[in-house]
């Protein structure tokens, strides 16, 4: 159980953040904005794919132009990425976009800053301070040598006293850093400051699979500690991925609900009776493709794998050449081995469709005595069905299986 930092309430569109709303999870297109056609395509995809708000960047007078038909037409709410040129902000606010976001490193004007804000304000538009380590005030870079957490965070500080001189408090604040460990520390840091809504990230963290793996240690540490409000995962890969992985990470830490599935399965050991691998990536596939919001386990044998994936929705659990299928741990029908991923299709259906109660009055009676008998057969043949051959029949003379204790294998 996460308890959330409290903080002030915002709303990017219709989207809340902050206060007592779910963490929202946000991308950015990779398109031109100037190519409308083309950035709604992106953003209707990314919006499929489980992002709240979607971030496009308004770089010159061609993308505010685009902005006015992508606010109109997009399924969620549009976030301007304004550097450098206020007068862009300006313009995307009368384009109609649903916030902003404003980079402290590069437009440093205050009285520039202050008329943007009052533009923001005026129209009821949330306002991003985003520092990035990357882009950091060149000031503060000189007095603090490099871009450490504390000059992150005055960076921050600072555009927010401009904001707030001119009564305008509609903000949410990030400090990323490409660091794991810096950008930890900078959102600690400024979590202590202010009680705004945060919006989590670690930039530049690259191309897959190194880029997921910084983003999720660094966000997830954050949101354990009940930080943040809002994430995006910065990759080097089709936008899509973050919305997909962000919203993942939310349900894996049960701060959002399943919409997704969640395939869990053994790593395989000797004991598996069939190559998880490839059955759990097919059923992966089959089971991502059908949009099930179920927990699904795939188990490499029958000995273990009922009873560690207890809690999972469905699964199935090989043996004997023999599927075992399981509902929250309790065996409702045993299938042939190359039915497995076919039989958690037909399964999650109607378990989507009726419910677990339901399902297990419908269990095949006879599933948990012939669960039971493999069970027990493989268990007396550990030695056949491991792939033991050079050494076996030695240690077999060795060791009988009546010497085997079942009760603790
Ligand atoms: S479920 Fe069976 S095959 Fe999979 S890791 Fe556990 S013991 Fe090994």
């Amino acid at each position: 159980m996460i308890t959330r930092r409290k903080t002030k309430e915002i709303f990017v569109g219709d989207i809340g953040i902050g206060g007592e709303h779910p963490i929202s999870v946000q991308s950015m297109t990779t398109t031109k904005t100037s190519d409308v056609d083309g950035t709604l395509g992106q953003i209707y995809e990314l919006a499929q794919n489980g992002a709240d708000i979607v971030r496009v960047t308004c770089n010159n007078i061609d993308a505010a132009k685009g902005l006015v038909s992508i606010c109109k037409r997009s399924p969620v709410p549009i976030i301007a990425d304004i550097h450098y040129q206020y007068k862009l902000a300006l313009g995307a606010v009368e384009a109609g976009v649903d916030g902003l976001r404003l980079n402290p490193g590069n437009i440093r004007d205050e009285k520039k800053i202050k008329e943007v804000a009052i533009a923001c304000r005026d129209s009821n538009i949330p306002i991003r301070i985003g520092v990035n380590a990357g882009s950091l005030d060149k000031d503060l870079l000189k007095k603090y040598g490099e871009a450490t957490p504390e000059s992150l965070v005055e960076s921050a500080l600072t555009e927010l006293r401009y904001l707030e001189d001119v009564d305008f408090n509609n903000i949410k604040i990030s400090v990323k850093h490409s660091n794991v460990n810096s950008m930890i520390d900078s959102y600690r840091l400024l979590a202590d400051k202010v009680d705004y809504p945060l919006h989590l990230g670690v930039t530049e963290a690259g191309p897959l699979p190194g880029g997921l793996i910084k983003s999720v240690a660094g966000i997830s540490s954050l949101l354990k500690e009940g930080i943040g409000d809002t994430i995006r995962l910065s990759l080097t890969a089709d936008p899509v991925e973050e919305a997909k992985y962000g919203r993942q990470l939310l349900e894996y830490l049960e701060l959002r609900d399943r919409k997704n599935l969640d395939l869990i399965a053994c790593p395989s050991c000797g004991r598996a009776e069939v190559d998880v691998i490839d059955v759990a990536s097919k059923a992966q596939a089959a089971l991502e493709k059908e949009g099930f919001p179920l927990q699904v386990a795939v188990m490499g044998c029958v000995v273990n794998g009922p009873g560690e994936a207890r809690s999972a929705d469905l699964g199935i659990a090989a043996g004997k050449g023999r599927g075992h299928l399981f509902i929250k741990g309790e065996v409702v029908k045993v299938v042939e081995e190359s039915e497995m991923v076919n039989a958690l299709i037909e399964e999650g259906r109607l378990l989507s469709e009726q419910g677990v109660e339901a399902r297990l009055a419908a269990a095949d009676k006879n599933a948990s005595k012939i669960a039971e008998e493999d069970v027990k057969f493989l268990l007396n043949n550990q030695g056949d069905i491991n792939n033991l051959n050079i050494k076996k029949k030695t240690v077999t003379e060795i060791i009988s299986n009546e010497d085997i204790d079942e009760e603790n294998i």
